[in-house]
């Protein structure tokens, strides 16, 4: 297994077929954010440990809310969770200006130092709870949450951009339901897009 072969079968297979995603994906190597102890699995079909009791997403699952959330290049985007660095990476190779919030402040230095040592810039770091989302920089074209809370919290609803903003978020406790929100001045549409478990936002 490699990156490529990764993507044909797990991303490309399943239905994703954003080219903006999919160059992303190719440009992003997922072993670079893997524990030493489980490289020999990097492309694996699954999600996997990064330490402090939180995983990598599955590789489709990455693809997949990247793809849902709509992105052109330009875009403001808010992620919760950076754990591994992985998704910010992806987003940032999509041509986003990113700001990403992680609460666990070893994730977030671990990660901000790994995506620097590989070159990457216009991505903005900050440990802190997710639920504040980041309010300086509010608001944002575009949310993406990767640890679920048990419902939608109203100050990212509020810091997404009232003219077509989109956050994709997991939204449950146990089973959980990936949706995507669209705001448009006072009014939200939701829809549910598929059954997920991701680690609970705390
Ligand atoms: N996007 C990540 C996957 C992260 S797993 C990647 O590509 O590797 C979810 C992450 O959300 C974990 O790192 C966890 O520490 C973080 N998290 C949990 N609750 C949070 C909160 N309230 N605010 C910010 N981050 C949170």
């Amino acid at each position: 297994m490699n990156n490529e072969r990764m993507i044909q079968t797990q991303i490309l297979a399943r239905g994703v077929s954003s080219p903006l995603v999919l160059n992303a994906m190719r440009q992003v190597d997922r072993s670079s954010f893997i524990l030493p102890d489980n490289l020999f699995e990097a492309y694996s079909d699954s999600p996997l440990p990064i330490g402090s009791g939180q995983t990598i997403s599955q590789p489709f699952i990455v693809a997949y809310m990247t793809e849902q959330l709509r992105l052109s290049p330009g875009m403001k985007v808010l992620e919760i969770g950076t754990g591994s660095g992985y998704q910010s990476a992806i987003l940032s190779k999509c041509g986003v200006e990113l700001f990403t919030v992680e609460t666990v402040r070893s994730l977030a230095e671990n990660a901000k130092r790994r995506l620097e040592s590989l070159g990457y810039t216009g991505i903005h770091f900050k440990t802190g709870s997710g639920y504040d989302g980041w309010e300086e920089n509010a608001p944002y074209d575009r949310i993406m949450v990767t640890c679920a809370p048990e419902t939608v919290p109203h100050t990212l609803i509020r810091q997404l951009s009232p003219e077509s903003g989109i956050m994709i978020i997991p939204v449950g406790y146990g089973m959980q339901v990936l949706k995507r929100i669209t705001r448009n001045q006072s009014s939200c549409r939701e829809e549910d897009l598929m059954h997920v478990r991701f680690v609970p936002m705390r």
